[in-house]
């Protein structure tokens, strides 16, 4: 999962925004993109900040979360990333939403 998806992730249970990416394992992708304008555009997880330049977040289009866990602080939602995926499954669990 590339860094910048948590500029577009809500909670689905309380609606929070942004979610707190904690990170277990973050690999580097090679891209020749030529980066004009940051990737994030609400909210950059590298900073974890609504504050986004451009020189720092350039690194969430080369930065690939490979493990790790996503958390709402405020209800306490969290859902995993796996081998590079978001769990996404988790995240329309029904037994999630009743609990
Ligand atoms: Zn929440
Ligand atoms: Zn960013």
């Amino acid at each position: 999962m590339r860094r910048w998806a948590l500029d577009l992730l809500v909670c689905p249970r309380c609606g929070e925004f942004p979610l707190l990416l904690v990170e277990h394992e973050v690999r580097n992708v090679e891209t020749k993109m030529k980066i004009k304008a940051p990737p994030c555009s609400s909210y950059c997880s590298l900073t974890n900040s609504k504050d986004i330049s451009l020189d720092k977040c350039v690194r969430c289009i080369q930065e690939e979360v490979v493990s790790g866990e996503i958390l709402c602080e405020k209800c306490g939602f969290r859902t995993s990333i796996r081998s590079g995926v978001l769990f996404i499954t988790d995240f329309q669990s029904p037994e999630e939403l009743q609990t």
